[in-house]
């Protein structure tokens, strides 16, 4: 079955995959980009084509992709576009998203190149950017102006709790971010917006702009959680811009400027780190006010990992239940007990608290900026973002008995120690 009811499924499943304990650094190694034909560059088949959209664009990389840029056109998930009623289709097990994810477009795409992200550079001579496949799914293109017409007409049925701009790596990311935040609040109060930054083009006064046009939440897309793995994924390794100095730098400014519980990072699970690696990030970020977002690590197809194992369950499961226990349970890190590969064996809290928090299932769901509905619950609910319906790893709904028993299987805490 097909991560959601779509003409088209945008990348396979590979759970078969998913035998190990841990996803080790010597596994997780990207392959190299390959070079792209010079006329391919910045989007030159779009732009040598210069095809005018008419409407909504639904990603076919079987035609010639139309010549669309933000701010007048914003790409958005495929659940978003489901939900807001500009494409037909259906979800498992959930009707709709609480969150409306805009991407920003333009034919020369980003322009870093990021080894798990079917966004990046290197794809430049296979698929045009309006096309490529983004956290499993098709983002459709649609007029910015539509989208805002259908939220203030009520179109989307009140269904959307939060709005969130995703920037790029382009030249024109940071003024396209403000546009859409703006013409967003000048018209519709109801929807609060989260942005999802860049911090390689930004500098602490974007971060200032966007919170005094009316941003509420400010995240930084880390997604590699030590300094090695993000060199190795979207820094040097890849022959991508970033650095992870300059990406904490921008969390610092967030941290000041949007204060705490407004600001947030996304890390991946999966990817070569050890689990503490990621819990000493998620510590390290509600010590500053801040919330964690995780990710298992999928194979995007297409990407530069995609021969590579999903975040197996265990490691998956244990990541996501302690970092739920420091962000809305005050557990901390130092009280936690780690292997010699840096594996967590002990979470640091009574036993029974250890049950009802997994038995309450939240932990589970998907993680992020928080809805209408409760603090630790994500409006951003990302339907198989990270994973097949076959073998969810961030549940976009309530958990009932059935997947709680479940994900206490893949959990397999028999061996490790609880407090009594
Ligand atoms: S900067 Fe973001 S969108 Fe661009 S390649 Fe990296 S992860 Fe993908």
């Amino acid at each position: 079955m097909s991560c959601l009811e779509f003409p088209r499924d945008a990348a396979p499943d590979f759970t078969g995959k998913a035998k190990k304990d841990f996803n080790d650094a010597e596994t997780m190694k990207p392959r190299a980009p390959a070079q792209v034909p010079q006329d391919l560059k910045n989007g030159g088949r779009v732009k040598a084509d210069g095809a005018r959209p008419e409407g909504v664009y639904r990603p076919d990389y079987r035609m010639l992709t139309p010549y669309m840029q933000s701010p007048d056109y914003v790409q958005m998930s495929t659940a978003a576009a489901i939900t807001l009623g500009v494409v037909p289709g259906k979800m498992h097990r959930t009707g709709c998203t609480r969150c409306l994810n805009l991407l920003l477009t333009y034919p020369e795409g980003c322009r870093a190149n990021c080894a798990y992200c079917g966004l990046a550079r290197h794809r430049e001579a296979e698929r045009d950017y309006a096309d490529r496949n983004f956290i499993r799914v098709d983002w459709p293109a649609v007029p910015y102006d539509e989208v805002l017409e259908i939220i203030q007409s009520g179109g989307d049925k009140g269904q959307f709790h939060r709005m969130c701009i995703s920037m790029i790596t382009h030249p024109r990311s940071d003024d396209d971010t403000r546009t859409v935040l703006r013409k967003w609040t000048e018209r519709i109060d109801h929807i609060p917006v989260s942005i999802l930054s860049n911090p390689t083009t930004m500098a602490r006064q974007d971060v200032q702009d966007l919170k005094d046009l009316g941003a509420e939440i400010f995240t930084v897309a880390l997604d590699a959680a030590n300094p090695d793995i993000f060199d190795q994924t979207r820094g040097r390794g890849v022959q991508s811009p970033h650095s992870w100095d300059k990406y904490w730098d921008v969390m610092k400014a967030a941290a000041e400027i949007f204060g705490p519980e407004k600001f947030g990072a996304h890390i991946i699970v999966g990817m070569g780190e050890s689990e503490y690696d990621v819990l000493k990030v998620v510590q390290d970020l509600r010590d500053m006010g801040g919330h964690s977002h995780m990710f298992a690590f999928f194979p995007e197809k297409g990407s530069l990992m995609d021969h590579l194992p999903p975040v197996p369950r265990t490691q998956w499961r244990r990541v996501q239940l302690a970092r739920y226990l420091i962000d809305y349970r005050e557990a901390r890190l130092e009280n936690m007990r780690f292997d010699e590969s840096g594996s967590l064996v002990d979470f640091g809290v009574p036993e029974s608290d250890l049950q009802a928090v997994i038995d309450a299932g939240t932990a589970f769901r998907t993680s992020g900026c928080p809805g209408k509905e409760a603090e630790d619950i994500s409006a951003c609910d990302r339907p198989y973002g990270d994973s097949p319906p076959s073998d969810i790893a961030s549940y976009p709904f309530k958990l009932n008995k059935k997947d709680v028993k479940k994900v206490r299987r893949q959990l397999a805490l028999e061996g490790m120690d609880g407090d009594d």
